[in-house]
């Protein structure tokens, strides 16, 4: 296996690991300024290549390249049928090199292989998806008003959409935002986040290998203070779909705000899970370790707050305990990992940091093993932080890493208002057979999103963001339509209905 993930990694590096330029009208460049940054590999911390850097030069390019491709260019006047038929060969490409992103994506994210695969496979169906959903649920409405009026409603693109992604699951975040972009009509100038440019590179070669017209999709690299920041000041983008921290949603809010940018937000999560004395405790176990331990913790939905009822909490900690050494952690390349090195050693030591809080703030920290052989990777072990309370740092900040905080309680009246005493609002998790009491806690946790005896598992039709400090929106479904298209209403006067008559002389 070792070998296989060597054999696999020689082909990534062979074939995709080129300095990465931005795609703008159609054609790969390099930024004006002719700076670049080097993008780190997070099992080696060796160089894997340079990453053009872009800025205010190149975000008025792409941004100019999209304004023409939606109001002259044939995009804007193309027919649906014809728009739709792009989504579904960009699919369909990304489907045929599911074997080659997914390892590419492993390698510069470190994220492990088995995990990457599916989200991939998701990537593809994303565009899909929306091809169908512009198809069948991008209708309008229309209002009978009496026999006066008739008003009828369209969904109409909106121009210029701007996508600022983070580093996490970055192929996949990417295509669930441009997909319902491209197949609701706008273009778009995708800003991807600066730590994971790899697939983001891949998904601009393949999108040209669709044959879109010049300008409907652009990307452009660089750091969020400056590329980012040029994108959503921009007076000609419309609209920002922002998915990353709660912090640089609030900045992004600030600096679109002179240019009232629309905006949908996805952002931070503490998310809790709650484990009742009733609940089938090996399968909330199996859904507690990998909704916090899966995509080596960096996941914005991660159940990364465990309540447990004290009936069974020793039991079940102890279980936790049993289980941390077992977790596989190594080489993101390698089919049996479990947890990899995390993202960047910047982000590393924040995760690190993180513990040494908790530490000081009187917590027990227990953590799993990182192979000797692995030691110069970004890897923290999976970790438990027990004997803490809920005003503690651990329990309120979003680490963002393999590390799971557990508290217990006595009643739901208690575990309820501790899940809820939290900034965050993003997702929560119920593990209980009393159904009753199940929809209860659901519907009394105040998250955009909740799941009753299950792990985060998601059907692309349901609306998806968070409450609070989690986000502002909903993307997903259909719910998309209300963000990336303008709702237009058309009234229409079936008769002679009255019109005042200002300045009119009255008849003799
Ligand atoms: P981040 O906020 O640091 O960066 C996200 C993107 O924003 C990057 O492309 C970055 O370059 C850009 N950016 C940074 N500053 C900017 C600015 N001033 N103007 C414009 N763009 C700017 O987030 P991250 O560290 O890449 O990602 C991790 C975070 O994302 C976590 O908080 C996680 O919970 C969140 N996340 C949320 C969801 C969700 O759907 N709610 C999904 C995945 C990740």
């Amino acid at each position: 296996m070792a070998q296989q993930a060597e054999e696999i990694r020689d082909r990534v590096i062979r074939q995709h690991t080129q300095d990465v330029r931005h795609y703008i009208n159609g054609r790969f460049v390099d930024a004006d300024s002719g700076k670049s940054f080097a993008n780190l590999n997070p099992l080696t911390q060796e160089r894997i290549n340079w990453v053009s850097e872009g800025g205010q030069a190149e975000i008025d390019r792409a941004v100019a390249a999209a304004q023409e491709a939606f109001q002259q260019g044939p995009w804007g006047k193309m027919k649906v049928s014809e728009r739709l038929s792009y989504l579904y060969k960009i699919a369909d490409i990304i489907d045929e090199h599911i074997d080659e992103i997914a390892p590419l994506e492993s390698y510069d994210t470190g994220l492990p292989i088995s995990q990457t695969k599916n989200m991939v496979a998701r990537s593809a169906q994303n565009f899909r998806f929306y091809a169908e959903m512009v198809n069948s649920r991008m209708v309008g409405e229309a209002y009978q008003v009496d026999d006066e009026f008739l008003n009828y409603t369209i969904h109409k693109p909106i121009g210029v959409a701007g996508l600022i992604t983070p580093w996490n699951a970055p192929f996949m975040l990417e295509t669930w935002k441009i997909a319902p972009a491209l197949a609701t009509g706008n273009t778009v100038v995708l800003k991807p986040a600066e730590w994971s440019p790899l697939t983001a590179n891949r998904l601009a070669e393949l999108i040209d290998q669709a044959g879109l017209p010049e300008g409907v999709f652009n990307v452009v690299h660089g750091w969020g203070e400056k590329a980012g920041a040029a994108l959503v000041a921009h007076p000609d983008v419309q609209l920002i779909s922002f998915t990353g921290e709660t912090a640089t949603g609030s900045e992004i809010m600030k600096n679109g705000a002179d240019t009232l940018k629309r905006v949908s937000m996805e952002l931070g999560g503490k998310s809790p899970i709650i484990v009742f004395d009733d609940a089938d405790l090996d399968r909330a176990l199996d859904a507690c370790i990998w909704g916090i331990f899966s995509f080596n913790g960096e996941r914005c939905t991660a159940n990364s707050r465990l309540f447990v009822h004290e009936q069974i909490a020793e039991r079940f900690i102890q279980a936790l305990k049993e289980r941390l050494p077992h977790i596989v952690v190594g080489d993101p390349m390698d089919d049996r990992t479990q947890v990899g090195p995390l993202i960047h050693q910047t982000h590393y030591e924040n995760v690190k940091r993180y513990l040494e809080i908790a530490r000081e703030e009187g917590a027990e920290i227990v953590s799993g093993q990182v192979p000797q052989a692995y030691k110069q990777g970004n890897f923290v072990p999976p970790t438990l932080i027990l004997n803490l309370t809920n005003d503690q740092t651990a329990a309120q900040e979003e680490i963002f890493g393999p590390v799971l905080t557990v508290m217990t309680f006595k009643e739901e009246a208690e575990v309820i208002k501790v899940a809820n005493d939290v900034k965050y609002g993003l997702a929560g998790y119920v593990w209980t057979q009393d159904i009753q009491r199940a929809h209860r806690v659901a519907q009394a946790v105040d998250t955009g999103m909740f799941w009753i005896n299950s792990q985060n598992v998601r059907d692309l039709r349901i609306p998806f963001g968070g409450s609070k400090a989690s986000g502002i929106g909903r993307e997903g479904g259909h719910y998309a339509f209300d963000f990336y298209t303008e709702t237009q209403v058309i009234h229409v006067a079936l008769g002679e209905h009255r019109i005042p008559q200002f300045g009119k002389k009255a008849s003799p």
